[in-house]
């Protein structure tokens, strides 16, 4: 018999859109736009975003509302119902609680780890802590270490260690060049296709 099943999502790409470069956008902030991309320091690249929000004098709640007014991918919710209506769902993603809340009350509170923002009394962001280091990878491991077998899924590189951890990984809408680099990682494009492989490998009907 099987054990039971635990399926692992990456958040932004894979349910809801990347949310420093929406957020960029719907506020109009080019600067923010660069990503880990164009600066591979994530310390520097996160100071660097958490000045440009306080120099454009923004509150986490002013942020909030921002991220709120994004909402999921088209068809994430339903997907994610899915899901969970036959196995349990952890989304494990590098973005802060706090930024995703919003997107998570739109997906209907799914389990979510992730990181932590400081936030000062007036509501501005001062700080940021990441729980720890490649944090996707030892979760898995920790769930495969509780008998669990573990599926996920995600579409970048901050989630090839977590897919090769996963008893069965798979990309959903990654980058051309990164299937090339990982051809292990089975390729979905739609909700539909995903669904089928998670059915497929965890035997979910
Ligand atoms: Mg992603």
């Amino acid at each position: 018999m099987q054990n039971p099943v635990i399926v692992c999502l990456d958040l932004e790409g894979v349910l809801v859109p990347e949310i420093w470069v929406n957020f960029a956008i719907k506020a109009g902030i080019e600067e923010l736009k660069i990503t880990t991309r164009e600066m591979p320091d994530y310390d520097a690249l996160m100071t660097r975003r958490l000045k440009i929000l306080d120099h454009h004098g923004f509150t986490l709640a002013d942020i909030q509302a921002v991220i709120d007014a994004m909402g999921p991918l088209e068809g994430a919710t339903e997907f994610v119902a899915w899901l969970r209506e036959r196995t349990q769902v952890i989304i494990l993603s590098d973005t802060f609680y706090e930024f995703a809340f919003p997107l998570m009350r739109q997906l209907g509170y799914p389990t979510i780890f992730c990181n932590q923002l400081e936030i000062a009394s007036n509501g501005r962001i001062v700080h940021y802590k990441l729980r720890q280091p490649n944090q996707k990878k030892h979760a898995v491991a920790a769930l495969k270490n509780l008998n669990f077998f573990v599926m996920a899924a995600g579409d970048a590189y901050n989630d090839t260690a977590m897919l090769g951890e996963a008893h069965a990984g798979f990309f959903f809408r990654p980058p051309d060049h990164l299937p090339k680099e990982f051809p292990q990682f089975p390729v979905t494009h739609t909700y539909a296709e995903l669904q089928a492989c998670f059915a497929q490998a965890g035997d979910l009907r």
